[in-house]
């Protein structure tokens, strides 16, 4: 049940309220924002991971991704073997005028290719300009912070885990080569190693 006059009260309490509180506007650009580390800003291309393997611009919602490759045959890496065809990147441009910073091309790139940078600021007069391109697009990637530090409790990534047990697996069979090399021979002689 409400009395008659109690919306205007209410009304008026929350103009008192805001008339009260501090002032929160920012004072860009003389003091630059406070931003959040995962700020959506731009993004930034590292394209020695990319295979332009085109998964990106198939399925950015807004078609602005723009890829152009060709083909290059490998020559075989031992006799005997077959030729391969990788495909070299020609070019690589975003238009940010079309971006709507789904993140979505981020996401799909299986190579680690593309990144956020929280950087914003590269407004132009023409709309053209928007349209970064791989130079462009490299350089943001020098502004892309650092990813957070694991959480100490997290479980080891997979790519870690299996370089130490390579790394692990390698140090033994140096160690027992090693071994093999210092132990004295069968007649009892002594094993004169590594020639040095
Ligand atoms: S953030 Fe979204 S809209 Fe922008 S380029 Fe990537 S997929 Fe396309
Ligand atoms: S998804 Fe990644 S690897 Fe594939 S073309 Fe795009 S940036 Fe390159």
């Amino acid at each position: 049940m409400s009395f008659p006059g109690s919306g205007l009260a209410k009304g008026l309490a929350v103009t008192l309220r805001t008339m009260t509180k501090r002032s929160v506007t920012a004072q860009y650009p003389d003091v630059q924002p406070d931003l959040a580390p995962r700020t959506r800003g731009v993004i930034g291309l590292f394209e020695e991971n990319c295979t332009v393997c085109m998964l990106c611009a198939r399925e950015c919602p807004d078609w602005c991704i723009y890829i152009d490759s060709h083909k290059e045959t490998v020559p075989p890496a031992a006799p005997g073997g077959r030729e391969r065809s990788r495909n070299v990147l020609d070019r690589f441009a975003i238009d940010f005028a079309l971006c709507m910073y789904c993140g979505i091309c981020i996401e799909v790139c299986p190579f680690d290719a593309l990144f956020w940078s929280p950087e914003f600021e590269y407004a132009e007069t023409d709309i053209r300009e928007l349209t970064h391109e791989r130079d462009k697009l490299r350089e943001w990637m020098w502004t892309v912070p650092e990813p957070p530090a694991l959480d100490p409790a997290a479980e080891e990534p997979k790519e870690l885990t299996a370089a130490r047990k390579t790394a692990d697996k390698l140090a033994a069979q140096q160690a027992a080569e090693a071994e093999a090399r210092n132990a004295p021979r069968p007649d009892g002689t002594e094993n004169p190693g590594e020639a040095t």
